[in-house]
């Protein structure tokens, strides 16, 4: 039978948290998200779009909030209640999301998106620290980089570059780390996901050695 209302159930929040809208600000603001709380997607990121369940590049910087025990499952969902912990409180997206009737979310969903950078005042070292890091440490463009990937000739060039990228990514979040005493949580908000993380989607794994990290590729 058609669902008229919600049930629930939890799926929609175990697919991921929502991303932040402009108007979710002020929950940062009241204190009842905490930046912790927080992931950063970077621009080119893949991502699932809430309603096709269709992972797609993000068109620009957002934020969501956080997942647990490894998993894209919202930390604010509890497992044995299938409830919201911040139920009044929740975002705009969680408060529009109907799964039988996707019009109200799909009204929102790409616009009027928050980043971090609405968060970080820029008097904040962090602030011009994460904007380096973004420009030295941009998410690779995935399509190409499986087409780069797939053809033996570039692999190893491919491969060199990425673990570059990777190892330069990881210094700057350990640099972060120790400067400003972040937690891996606060990490994850200022600076999204390590790129040898986000690269694990197409298939590369990273040894991590004396000398850094050594990606490889293994064929997906
Ligand atoms: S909106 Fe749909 S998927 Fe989400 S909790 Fe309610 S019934 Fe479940
Ligand atoms: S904030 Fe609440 S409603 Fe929204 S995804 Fe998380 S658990 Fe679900």
């Amino acid at each position: 039978m058609q669902k008229t209302a919600c049930e629930c159930c939890g799926t929609c929040c175990r697919k991921g948290g929502p991303a932040l809208h402009t108007e979710d600000r002020q929950l940062v603001e009241a204190g009842i998200l905490k930046l912790g709380d927080l992931i950063t997607i970077r621009h080119g990121e893949y991502i699932l779009h809430p309603i096709s369940d269709a992972p797609l590049p993000a068109k620009e910087e957002l934020l969501k909030i956080q997942g647990k025990g490894g998993s894209w499952c919202c930390k604010f969902l509890d497992n044995d209640s299938l409830t919201c912990t911040i139920y009044n409180n929740r975002p705009l997206a969680c408060r529009l999301l109907k799964c039988w009737d996707p019009d109200d979310v799909l009204k929102i969903t790409g616009k009027e998106l928050l980043n971090r950078f609405d968060l970080i005042p820029p008097s904040n070292p962090l602030f011009s620290l994460t904007k380096k890091h973004d420009s030295e440490c941009p998410v690779p463009d995935i399509t190409s980089l499986v087409d780069q990937l797939f053809d033996k000739k570039q692999r190893e060039e491919t491969l060199a570059r990425m673990s570059g990228l990777a190892n330069r990514d990881l210094q700057a979040r350990l640099y972060a780390a120790q400067m400003y005493h972040l937690s891996l949580a606060d990490e994850l908000f200022y600076f999204g996901r390590p790129i040898f993380r986000i690269l694990e989607q197409v298939g590369i794994s990273a040894k991590e050695s004396v000398e850094g990290l050594s990606l490889h590729y293994n064929c997906i």
